[in-house]
């Protein structure tokens, strides 16, 4: 496979981009290096062509953005009729209010929005809302929430983020109310919210997202559910209507607009009112190709099924790819995760290196087969049974190179470039 544009692009960038990448998580050190490219041109559908013309399938979707297919063609039509209007205006704008009202109509706890760029946007505004609105500092956290301070201060990638900031924020452990219950007993009469994906790979115990509920409401804190990933893909109005439990905030991003830069954050009203006053406001926020994009991108998901599409694609996927796995009794090293609109394929071990090394095995052995595999699944409208099908031909081959790779012990020999990196040290 000629990957020479991508490489001579990736040695441009070494000089002039810092960590090549603008987001760590597709950056080249995530990927099979030497057998994957690392700049993409275009996609169509669920398969992308990168800078060299090869042609891939894509289970990734950009990150998630991706929900009913790369160039739908009814989404780009909206998008340039809506260019030749103008994208950003002196004031506001009536999609503005029109999405607005949509997402109050789809998502149960969203009685006012304000819209964002970016997840983090969303998760910030959030956060600052609840401290406005509570008088109060301290946030409890349990997961991934973006790139801002109040949040990555709580990782080993914190470089740069005050200690004074990092402090005010708590972790506690999902499915572990206890870990929650010290976060209160700690910080007594101050914790202002507590912020969680309602899920994220791991089901919720029976009572959990309840329990969590009601101690943050006895102790005067805010439920804030984190749905940049989970919006839009468990349901249109996100993990919270498919489990019923309604948090005072939440937060959406990702695949709202099927690839535009949109995020809002919603919720009650007389928490959202604070906005009034606490500054949340940004020269793009508003943006109107985004903001058509997403109604688009509502329409044609309730039009479609595409919900109920995703989920039957998603069980497919997680079936067949156990069912391969089970065939060369490798169940308890290669497992699959989650749930049916996210959904990991992980390699679990002790040793955080061998992990990545198995890792790294599987993906270099899919991109070598037309498969730009990432180990995330993130169906979409345009995964179908072809798609399905395509996997698992590529897995069928993986598969059984895998667990001669396993039998033999020697991962590391097998690769043909470096292994992949992990973003965040273990702590
Ligand atoms: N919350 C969650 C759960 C996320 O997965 C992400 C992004 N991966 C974010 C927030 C931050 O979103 P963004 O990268 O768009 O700022």
């Amino acid at each position: 496979m000629n990957l020479n544009a991508s490489e001579s692009l990736l040695a441009r960038a070494r000089e002039v981009i810092p960590s090549m990448t603008q987001t760590f998580s597709k950056g080249p050190n995530q990927w099979a290096r030497g057998v994957s490219p690392s700049f993409l041109d275009r996609g169509d559908g669920a398969w992308v062509w990168d800078v060299d013309g090869n042609k891939y399938l894509d289970h990734l979707m950009a990150l998630g953005p991706i929900i009913l297919g790369y160039n739908n063609p009814h989404i780009n039509q909206v998008i340039s009729e809506q260019l030749q209007k103008g994208a950003v205006f002196s004031q506001m704008n009536a999609l503005e209010v029109e999405v607005a009202e949509l997402l109050v109509e789809h998502i149960p706890c969203a009685e006012m929005v304000r819209f964002g760029k970016n997840g983090s946007d969303a998760t910030t505004a959030a956060v600052r809302a609840a401290r406005a609105s509570t008088g109060r500092d301290i946030i409890a956290c349990c997961g991934y929430h973006g790139w801002h301070d109040w949040y990555i201060g709580t990782t080993t990638r914190n470089l740069g983020v005050p200690e004074s900031v990092a402090a005010l924020t708590k972790t506690f452990q999902y499915n572990d109310i206890d870990s929650l219950h010290r976060v209160f007993d700690s910080n007594q009469g101050n914790v202002a919210a507590v912020i969680m994906e309602p899920v994220g790979v791991v089901p919720p115990d029976p009572g959990f997202l309840e329990d969590v509920q009601q101690v943050a409401h006895a102790n005067g804190a805010l439920l804030i559910f984190d749905e940049v990933v989970t919006g839009f893909r468990f349901a249109l109005g996100g993990a919270q209507d498919h489990f019923g439990i309604t948090p005072d905030l939440a937060c959406f991003g990702k695949a709202m607009a099927n690839g535009l830069p949109l995020s809002a954050v919603v919720g009650r009203r007389d928490i959202m009112q604070v906005f009034d006053d606490a500054f949340f406001s940004g020269t793009f926020g508003g943006e109107t190709l985004a903001l058509a994009a997403c109604k688009a991108t509502i329409a044609e998901m309730t039009e479609h099924g595409v919900i109920d599409h995703i989920d039957k694609v998603g069980s497919a996927l997680i079936e067949g790819s156990r069912a391969l796995v089970e065939q060369y009794g490798l169940q308890e090293v290669i497992q699959l995760v989650g749930y049916p609109p996210r959904s990991l394929m992980v390699f679990p071990h002790e040793d955080e290196r061998e992990t990545r090394l198995r890792r790294t095995f599987f993906l270099q052995e899919c991109v070598k087969r037309g498969l730009l595999y990432y180990g995330v699944h993130v169906p979409t409208a345009s995964h179908r049974d072809r798609e399905v099908q395509f996997t698992f031909d590529v897995f069928s081959e993986v598969i059984p190179l895998f667990a001669a790779a396993y039998q033999a012990g020697d991962f590391a020999d097998r690769l043909d470039g470096k292994c992949v990196e992990p973003i965040f040290r273990k702590a």
